[in-house]
């Protein structure tokens, strides 16, 4: 059975205030739109995606929809609804035996909901979810200002629609083409039941929210939140002081007789923290993507190597929550210089100084470090989803 899935995303409506469309606001580092597309994209129920953008989208609109799906399809909206849908369906292939609707800011779709759906449709020819009312439902009329209430409606009679709304093809294109010859309709199943169609109702989710008020968005950015998982690295990393070397710590050259000796600066600092990231972001370490068998690396600088690493977590989705460091060193006394590591760090990270702590330990005369022979760091870091 191919499914396809038309994400309606083709109003102006800036009705949630400022200059941007509701489905272009975002919700952490992705837009509405973004979010709402996701979860098709990731269904193994559906094998294509069309989604209708308003015919002026945002300029990084389509590029950013392409980056979740290449495969997925574009088509221009229209002035009304039934005319995005109409649009979208026009981009549905052929082969194509359920088509779901759904709006563009619905952002929290779950793939249960998805497969819910598409059952109902391909057993009943159309399908709806829906959530029971939970307050007292209320029929009214109006008189002048003043609204009055016409009658108390049995409250286990009524059902609040949402999306998807699934639709065997033939079934929403007859409700499509009633849309074009003028009937108007808030939704693709008022439509379909017009036509003379049963629709089947399905349980819908609380979660599966609407974005309409700037509340909304604000209640939309704390639950992607929450449901990010934080993922924790940890990093180690030591090297021997001999004379003749500078001795770079946290990025800062720190006046010393001594220095730590490797291929690169030897800033055993950084190296635990870029150790800590790719160990959060479980993307190997530091010897994997910087060799010290290559002659690219022979005396690099490592907070940049670092901000290299930074970079790709950025890329994988994560950004960094926070940065906790341990440096174990007998001399020199680091604590003048822990201020100057955190901003050299945060700068290489791309975060706050507030995000990055460096605490400075001596081994007690105990061990090689106590011995002046080496420096030891120890790092953890704390990445979580750019939702
Ligand atoms: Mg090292």
């Amino acid at each position: 059975m191919r499914v396809a899935a038309i994400v309606v995303a083709g109003g102006r409506g800036a009705r949630i205030g400022g200059d941007v469309p509701k489905q272009f606001r975002r919700i952490g580092a992705r837009t509405v739109l973004e979010h709402a597309v996701l979860p098709f994209a990731r269904s193994e129920r559906v094998t294509e995606v069309v989604v209708v953008l308003p015919p002026d989208p945002p300029e990084e609109a389509a590029a950013a929809l392409r980056a979740i799906d290449p495969a997925l399809r574009l088509a221009v909206g229209g002035a009304r609804r039934q005319d995005s849908v109409a649009a979208g369906l026009s981009q549905v292939s052929a082969g194509a035996d359920i088509v779901l609707v759904h709006d563009g800011a619905r952002p929290f779709c779950s793939a249960a909901l998805i497969a819910r759906t598409v059952d109902a449709a391909a057993a009943w020819g159309a399908a709806v979810p829906a959530l029971e009312a939970s307050d007292t439902v209320k029929g009214v009329r109006r008189d002048g200002e003043a609204l009055f209430v016409r009658a108390t409606l049995p409250r286990d009679r009524v059902r609040l629609a949402q999306t998807p709304q699934a639709f065997r093809r033939e079934v929403l294109a007859a409700a499509v083409a009633l849309g074009q010859a003028g009937a108007d309709a808030t939704d693709e199943a008022g439509l379909a039941e017009r036509a003379g169609h049963r629709v089947r109702v399905v349980a819908g989710e609380p979660g599966n929210i609407k974005i309409t008020t700037p509340d909304d968005l604000t209640r939309a950015e704390a639950r992607a939140r929450s449901a990010a998982v934080p993922r924790i690295g940890l990093g180690y990393d030591s090297h021997r002081l001999a004379e003749g070397r500078a001795l770079v710590l946290g990025g800062v050259v720190i006046p010393h007789p001594r220095g730590l000796v490797g291929h690169s600066d030897a800033d055993a600092v950084c190296h635990a923290v870029t150790d800590a990231l790719l160990g959060a972001a479980a993307a190997g370490d530091i010897g994997q993507h910087f060799p010290d068998t290559d002659p690219r690396w022979r005396g690099a600088s490592s907070v940049e190597l670092l901000a290299r690493v930074a970079a790709l977590v950025r890329g994988r989705g994560l950004a960094v929550g926070n940065v906790d460091v341990v440096v174990v060193a007998e001399r020199p006394k680091l604590a003048p210089h822990v201020a100057a590591m955190r901003s050299a760090l945060a700068a290489a990270l791309g975060v706050d100084v507030g995000r990055v702590s460096v605490k400075a330990k001596t081994a007690e005369g105990l061990d090689a470090v106590g011995r002046e022979e080496a420096v030891a760091v120890h790092a953890v870091a704390l990445l979580v989803d750019r939702v």
